[in-house]
């Protein structure tokens, strides 16, 4: 556990170019959230109703939650705080790929995917509203394919915040209401795009202050964070990103991105997976 506290401390220099970076001002108007798995349902397929006719409690309703969260002054913002989950457990690596969508943000990187495919190495996406709708193809591949687990990357790709902060100069949602639909719509879209919510949520930007994070845990997501920042919010060249690939501590959650498919992600990914695979590292998925 000490170790891992280390990991998550030295990979907070790093923070600041995950998705939402400054020099992508492009995609300043078009951040996303990723999506979430079901913490309590089966690692894959819809959940089935219990035979007996026990069902979980019903979640709260949108009025009560923002009851229950007006007025509520946070007190921390950042990539790392209490229930943001930077690191998976047994010393596996578990890699998380983004799509942000909006202008400069609906790419598609179908060689980074295809080398995932081809060594058999799982990974969880997380997928923006907007990502979806520009990308309806790969979205259906990617939703058939067992390999991948998809989560919530948000609807508009902000910030989640109950005062409008921002990160990376993108404004973050204004208030609890704001903050619980950046949350839900998206939850909303792909549960029915999918036939099951997904499990996991990411903000854009990956910022968030305490009280939208524990928000997100109202609607039944867990909050994705990383110990390893993969691709330096899709800046780094191919070499780099091996290089922070093969030096991933065990345990880690490494952040990148699969919706720029001009930058070096998927060269250093295909660089960095086989040797990994040699070497024994085993990668999971969120909900594994
Ligand atoms: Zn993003």
């Amino acid at each position: 556990m000490v170790g891992r506290r280390t990991v998550v401390a030295a990979a907070l220099g790093l923070a600041a170019a995950a998705c939402g970076a400054p020099r992508r001002t492009a995609e300043r108007a078009a951040v996303g959230a990723a999506a979430p798995d079901a913490p309590s349902g089966p690692p894959s397929g819809p959940p089935s109703p219990a035979p007996g006719g026990t069902r979980p409690p019903a979640p709260p309703t949108r009025e009560q939650v923002l009851d229950r969260y007006a007025g509520r002054a946070p007190q921390q913002w950042g990539t790392d705080l209490p229930g943001v989950v930077p690191t998976v457990p047994d010393g596996a690596l578990a890699l998380t790929f983004d799509a942000c969508g909006g202008p400069g943000g609906d790419g598609y990187d179908a060689a980074l995917i295809g080398t995932l495919r081809r060594l058999r190495v799982p990974a969880t996406l997380f997928l923006n509203s907007r990502w979806v709708d520009a990308n309806p193809g790969p979205f259906a591949e990617l939703a058939a394919d067992p390999l991948f687990e998809l989560g919530n990357h948000g609807t508009a790709h902000r910030p989640l915040s109950v005062t409008g902060r921002s990160a990376y100069g993108i404004t973050g949602t204004a208030d609890p209401a704001a903050a619980y639909d950046e949350v839900a719509a998206n939850r909303a879209k792909l549960t029915a795009l999918l036939g099951r919510a997904p499990g996991w949520f990411r903000a854009g930007t990956a910022h968030y202050d305490e009280v939208a994070v524990a928000l997100v845990a109202e609607l039944g997501e867990r909050v994705a964070g990383f110990a390893v920042n993969g691709d330096g919010g899709a800046t780094f060249t191919p070499g780099q990103v091996a290089a922070t690939l093969a030096a991933a501590a065990p345990g880690s959650i490494v952040i990148s991105h699969f919706n720029h498919p001009d930058a070096g992600t998927g060269e250093g990914y295909a660089r960095a997976l086989p040797a990994l695979l040699d070497a024994g590292r085993r990668f999971v998925r969120l909900s594994d």
